[in-house]
């Protein structure tokens, strides 16, 4: 039995949810970085995230998920399992969504530049291999985080974390938190789907 406050709670951050607002993981393979990237996600407002499984012989694996790192957040973030990353950037490019991967290439901008008031994904790349050439050819640009010391990358999760808050600060700006993204009736059951898992 949910009490008013944590109804409450359950409805004030579901009014802040960003639907126009995601990640696609492409092949994140270590549990800790899925799911901090999930807790992220949560904390932003991202209502579902993408993800490409890791490969596994000739298929996919599952999901590299544990509660653990994530505080629970896979329960507040919903998943959705692609097979491809390019069809994957394609279908989110056909629902309207900027797609921005995270690639050092030629036409690289500063992750600070693009306008993240508008649909956007940010695609992230797998640990050891990054974003492959192919998705970050899909993609609408390529952003990267400017690395000004002796290590080329950052850790997964950390770049997530830092692109995804300057998606935040730049949609705090516009007042996108303080009006609902969602509509009162998919708002309602979606607060009693949460209150009465
Ligand atoms: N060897 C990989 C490569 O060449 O791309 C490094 C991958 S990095 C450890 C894992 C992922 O973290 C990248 O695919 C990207 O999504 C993100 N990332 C790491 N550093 C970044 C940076 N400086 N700018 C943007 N994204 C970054």
């Amino acid at each position: 039995m949910a009490t008013p406050e944590r109804y409450a709670k359950i409805r004030r951050v579901l009014s802040g949810r960003q639907p126009t607002l995601t990640v696609l993981m492409d092949e994140v393979n270590k549990p800790h970085n899925f799911s901090a990237i999930l807790r992220t996600c949560d904390a932003v407002g991202v209502m579902r995230a993408h993800a490409v499984p890791p490969r596994l012989g000739n298929g996919r694996g599952q999901l590299p998920t544990y509660g653990a790192t994530s505080g629970s957040a896979d329960k507040w973030v919903e998943v959705q399992t692609h097979q491809d990353a390019v069809a994957a950037v394609r279908s989110l490019q056909a629902r309207g969504f900027q797609v921005l991967a995270t690639h050092l290439s030629e036409q690289s901008v500063d992750y600070r530049s693009p306008d993240y008031t508008k649909p956007t994904c940010v695609l992230l790349g797998a640990e050891k291999f990054g974003v492959s050439g192919e998705a970050a050819a899909a993609a609408d640009a390529n952003i990267v985080i400017p690395m000004l010391g002796m290590v080329q990358s950052l850790n997964v999760s950390v770049a997530a974390a830092t692109i995804l808050f300057e998606a935040q600060r730049q949609r705090l700006s516009a007042g996108m938190y303080a009006r609902p993204q969602l509509g009162e009736e998919a708002l309602e059951r979606l607060a009693f789907e949460w209150a009465y898992p």
